[in-house]
């Protein structure tokens, strides 16, 4: 055989596998001109391989990203260095469809890049190679897991009744805030209440009707408290809410508010109509506070005094 029906040989299977690979392959001469676009290229595209070798990549794709991979092009010719670039900076560069047998249906390709600069007989970097990978399987169930685990983490946080932060997830608020106060000179509030006679609720028209009457409260506090405050179900019937940047004062007014909107709320349901009450203790972070434990049991000192003194009513911590 001689060499040059080798050569032809080498370059007919050389072609063969450019043809079968599962990635997207193209070459381009430094005026951007098509010199390969291989069969995958071609069956994702639409576009045949005769109808844009030599022309500029650029006039065919006008929806390419066309700064940025110039500048990746010519970053990656000028050092002679591969380079790439991952679906989770940039989803894709070529919008393709694809079928996801998971969902049934078609989605845009994810693709992940690799750019490699290619040396001419005499050692130059002449071409360009691109290579786009399908890694859409890989992106898909990574962006799913993330959702999830997104998810899980919002719903462990929140009380499922209610929607609003569980105890855990407020005392931890609490904590955070406590040590932001020792470092920052602001004022800083808690209301904690619980609602008054809770119990005659439960006794008289059940269980579900005092679910109903504690939902009906996480969503006249929702709707009293600033974007800023943060609103917790303590335990049954207590809730916890911290007022940053707010003094206790202004905890009391905002206290009050929501006393009266309860006080003035009917919970209606099938069988009957309750009207309730909350008692309401408020403390303003103390400069001689040790912890946020301390801060949590002045405001719930508070909170006994409004009980003590007859209920649906807000209290102040007094200093001993
Ligand atoms: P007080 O005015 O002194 O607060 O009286 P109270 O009857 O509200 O007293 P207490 O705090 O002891 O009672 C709370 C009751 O709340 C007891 C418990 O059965 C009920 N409870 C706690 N969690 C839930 C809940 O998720 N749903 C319902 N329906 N009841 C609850
Ligand atoms: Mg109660
Ligand atoms: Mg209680």
């Amino acid at each position: 055989m001689s060499d040059l029906t080798l050569d032809i040989a080498n370059f007919h299977w050389v072609t063969q596998i450019l043809d079968t690979m599962d990635s997207g392959l193209i070459v381009l001469d430094q005026n951007y001109k098509v010199c390969v676009w291989n069969s995958f290229m071609q069956s994702y595209s639409g576009v045949l391989s005769q109808d844009i070798l030599g022309e500029c990549l650029f006039e065919h794709f006008d929806d390419l990203p066309r700064t940025w991979l110039e500048t990746k092009l010519k970053t990656s010719a000028d050092l002679e260095t591969r380079s790439f670039s991952s679906w989770e900076n940039r989803p894709y560069l070529f919008k393709f469809n694809n079928f996801s047998p998971v969902s049934n249906s078609n989605n845009l390709m994810y693709q992940d890049i690799v750019i490699t600069p290619l040396h001419s007989l005499s050692g130059v970097v002449s071409h360009i190679a691109i290579q786009v990978n399908d890694v859409s399987e890989t992106a898909r169930s990574r962006i799913h897991l993330r959702e999830t685990n997104q998810h899980l983490s919002e719903i462990s946080q929140k009380d499922g009744l209610t929607g609003l932060f569980n105890r855990a997830h407020w005392e931890q608020s609490l904590k955070e805030e406590f040590a932001h106060l020792k470092v920052i000179d602001k004022p800083s509030s808690l209301v904690i209440f619980d609602i008054d006679h809770f119990k005659k609720v439960n006794d008289s028209y059940g269980h579900h009707s005092g679910d109903e009457v504690i939902r009906r409260t996480s969503s006249i506090l929702r709707k009293t408290a600033r974007g800023s405050d943060i609103c917790g179900r303590y335990g049954g019937e207590e809730f916890t809410v911290l007022l940053p940047n707010t003094s206790e004062e202004q905890a009391f007014q905002f206290a009050e508010r929501l006393r009266k909107a309860i006080e003035g709320e009917t919970v209606t349901l099938e069988q009957c109509s309750i009207n309730y009450t909350i008692s309401i203790g408020v403390c303003q972070c103390k400069p001689h506070f040790e912890s946020h434990t301390q801060w949590l049991k002045c405001a719930d000192a508070a909170l006994y005094r409004a009980k003590e003194n007859g209920r649906n009513q807000t209290w102040f911590h007094e200093v001993e």
